[in-house]
């Protein structure tokens, strides 16, 4: 070293030369900014921004060490007076400077000066020279801890700083040197070195800190392996104090989520796993609470198909302690299923994943009953992507295939039940819309279910039809009540048709409709039978009604008053009110009984199959006055020769009997005349 550099230096220290700046620690689960690193660099007036690399060394060498350190923290937490009180400052100092017991004092008096709190001050200590008297470094280390500073080791993982350091100094953090995390995505070593020193920090509950993050592909692996914070290029380059500013406004804010969801962001990437926020030993409570209370099995396999672990629930399927399976082989547990995973377990080890593979077991807790379930075979890969084993999960979907499997009889069902059917079954959704219709419909109509399903059906209905249907539809889907109508089609054959349209809603558990099942029935025929019927029925009745004599018709079995005409309520001066009892209503019992023996001696002839009468007698009317009636009644049998009912015949036979009586009477008179002139 030339004595002209360090005058240089003492020169440029008195000058203020050397400046800090500041390069953004964040943390890599958010992005979010947690601090500053100080970096020294000399603004030298003839040469340029010289690197610390090139004049740290020099001040050590020269015992400007203090000096510089004491100028660059003025000058830190001078530009740093405004930076929000969350975020830290890192100071660097070496190892050398642990020997000078004033170092904590000198760093108190510049922080209470400035106004900076020490407890938001970390100091970085790299072992850049010959380690001093490492009592006199414990003392200055437990001082600056105690005026509530932290501390970090740097450059963790170089030849300068050591497990040793680790074990006698009281650290607060631990920065994985550059060197290993640049090269991450490229050399499996470095990968694994840096998973070895974030599972050292994480264990010794340190903050771990990696340096030289240069690529968002390097920060997701820190994180998924655990690492706390990250520095380097993709969070910002060192910044002089004039641009902290601007440094400040671009990270502080999370970064904006359409950011979040592109390369950057480890922390939303979903396939990335859950990191708790708890200390290692609480994490792993956690961690496997969760792994026994999910409703899915899971265990995990090595390379020679052992169960290394395995939870709960996957125990319980299959119906073994936990215990017992740990160290056992796949084929042990599973000896009958073991031909038919094999090959899937082989492809998972060969890093080919399987989803979705179905397999039956017995049910563990129903005797001689099948579980069905559903499994996948991940491989399992260490943090440098070699296949280390197989992560099994398997989900039990039992009642789902049971489901599944009633859905299909059903199906069945409903495809045979349609098949045999007249009837054209039909399904709307809640608010009426056709959903569909039975292909039987194309046969009937011409149209097929996809134009009725749109609307086809207002198509085919008759005109004078239509608006009623449709309003008597519009009223069951308001009111979900039953829908009932009939209206005309127009058939393949081009003519109309009457049909029946009936649906009944199917309703959910609070009552609202989902969906309306209906059938439409060709009632043509039907009608036209009804009608027909009519048409004898009123012939039929235009007749009775004419007829001089009165008829009444009891049915069977017991003889009951089913009809009257007319006439004969004229004749027997009384209406009649079925059921009454033909004998009740025709048959004066005073003046009449056809077998006093029997409470209905009418009704119970013509029900035995006997005709009685025509017989006389004088009926009594209710004003008093009476009038002479002819009755007649003869069973009716069907075509089995069954009696069906009876009919009975009534005429009115005063007039005649009474013109009789007169003509007896004048016969007796002539006759008793004739006698007393003999
Ligand atoms: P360091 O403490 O390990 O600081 C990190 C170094 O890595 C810095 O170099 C920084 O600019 C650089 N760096 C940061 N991010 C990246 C990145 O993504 N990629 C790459 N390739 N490099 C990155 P710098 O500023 O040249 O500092 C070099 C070393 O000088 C520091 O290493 C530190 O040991 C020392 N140093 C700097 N300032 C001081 C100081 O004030 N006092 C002491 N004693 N040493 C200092
Ligand atoms: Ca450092
Ligand atoms: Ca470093």
């Amino acid at each position: 070293m030339a004595a002209e550099d360090a005058n240089d230096l003492r020169r440029a220290l008195e000058k203020n030369e050397i400046i800090p700046y500041f390069q953004p620690l964040v943390e890599l689960r958010t992005g979010l900014l947690g601090g500053f690193e100080v970096l020294a660099r000399w603004q030298h007036p003839r040469r340029g921004l010289i690197p610390p690399n090139e004049f740290i060394p020099l001040a050590e060498a020269a015992g400007l060490n203090g000096l510089l350190t004491g100028n660059l923290l003025r000058a830190s937490f001078d530009a740093a007076r405004n930076i929000p009180d969350h975020l830290t400052l890192s100071i660097n100092i070496s190892l050398t400077q642990l020997t000078d017991l004033s170092l904590p004092k000198h760093i108190r008096a510049a922080a209470e000066q400035a106004g900076f709190p020490l407890n938001r001050l970390i100091l970085e200590i790299t072992e850049s020279a010959l380690v001093g008297n490492t009592e006199h470094a414990y003392c200055i280390a437990t001082e600056l801890k105690e005026q509530g500073s932290r501390l970090a080791l740097d450059d963790f993982g170089t030849g300068y700083s050591s497990l040793r350091h680790l074990q006698s100094l009281p650290f607060d953090e631990l920065k994985i040197d550059a060197s290993f995390v640049r090269s991450m995505d490229h050399t499996r070593e470095s990968r694994k070195i840096a998973a070895a020193i974030v599972g050292l920090g994480n264990s010794l509950s340190l903050t771990t800190v990696a340096e030289g993050v240069e690529t968002q592909a390097i920060a997701d692996m820190l994180l998924w392996l655990g690492c706390d914070v990250g520095q380097g290029w993709l969070y910002g380059r060192p910044v002089p104090p004039e641009e902290l500013p601007e440094t400040l406004a671009a990270r502080l804010n999370p970064p904006p989520p359409s950011t979040l969801t592109e390369p950057r962001s480890a922390a939303a990437n979903s396939t990335l796993p859950l990191r708790l926020e708890a200390l290692p030993t609480q994490r792993l409570a956690q961690l496997n609470a969760i792994y026994d209370g999910v409703p899915v099995g899971l265990a995990f396999l090595d390379r020679n198909l052992r169960y290394v672990s395995v939870n709960k629930r996957l125990a319980e399927m299959h119906d073994l302690p936990v215990a017992s399976h740990l160290n056992r082989y796949f084929a042990d547990i599973l000896p009958e299923k073991f031909p038919e995973c094999e090959p899937y377990l082989l492809r998972a080890l060969d890093g080919e994943a399987t989803a979705g593979l179905e397999i039956c077991l017995p049910d563990a807790r129903r005797r001689g009953q099948q579980c069905t379930f559903l499994i996948s075979y991940q491989p399992a890969r260490d943090e440098v992507d070699e296949v280390i084993g197989v992560s099994i999960s398997v989900v039990d979907i039992t009642r789902r295939k049971q489901a599944e499997q009633a859905l299909i009889e059903s199906e069945d069902h409903y495809r045979h039940t349609v098949e045999l059917n007249p009837q054209v079954p039909w399904t709307a959704d809640a608010n009426g819309v056709i959903l569909d219709v039975s292909p039987r419909c194309e046969e009937l109509t011409g149209i097929s279910s996809q134009e009725m399903a749109s609307g086809g059906w207002l198509r085919i209905v008759h005109p004078d039809d239509l608006p009623r249907a449709i309003q008597e539809w519009n009223d069951s889907v308001r009111t979900a009540s039953f829908y009932d109508s009939e209206y005309r089609v127009l058939v393949r054959e081009g003519v109309w048709r009457w049909m029946r349209s009936r649906a009944a809603p199917r309703l959910d558990e609070e009552g609202k409709v989902l969906r309306w099942y209906g059938t439409v029935e060709d009632i043509q025929d039907h009608r036209q039978a009804v009608e027909a019927l009519r048409r004898s029925e009123a012939r039929l009745q235009a007749v009775f009604d004419a007829v001089p004599f009165g008829i009444v018709i009891a049915g069977a079995p017991h003889g009951n008053v089913v009809m009257s005409n007319p006439r004969a309520e004229d004749i027997l001066r009384s209406t009649v009110a079925p059921p009454a009892m033909i004998d009740d209503y025709c048959a004066e019992r005073d003046s009449y009984r056809g077998d006093p023996s029997t409470e209905y001696p009418l009704a119970n002839a013509i029900m035995n199959g006997k005709t009685i009468g025509p017989k006389e007698y004088l009926r009594h009317h209710s004003d008093g006055t009476s009038a002479w009636i002819s009755l007649t009644a003869v069973p009716v049998l069907d075509d089995d020769g069954k009696v069906s009912g009876g009919v009975v015949a009534i005429q009115d036979i005063d007039e005649e009997k009474r013109k009789l009586q007169s003509l007896s009477d004048l016969n007796l008179v002539l006759q008793t005349k004739i006698e007393t002139r003999q």
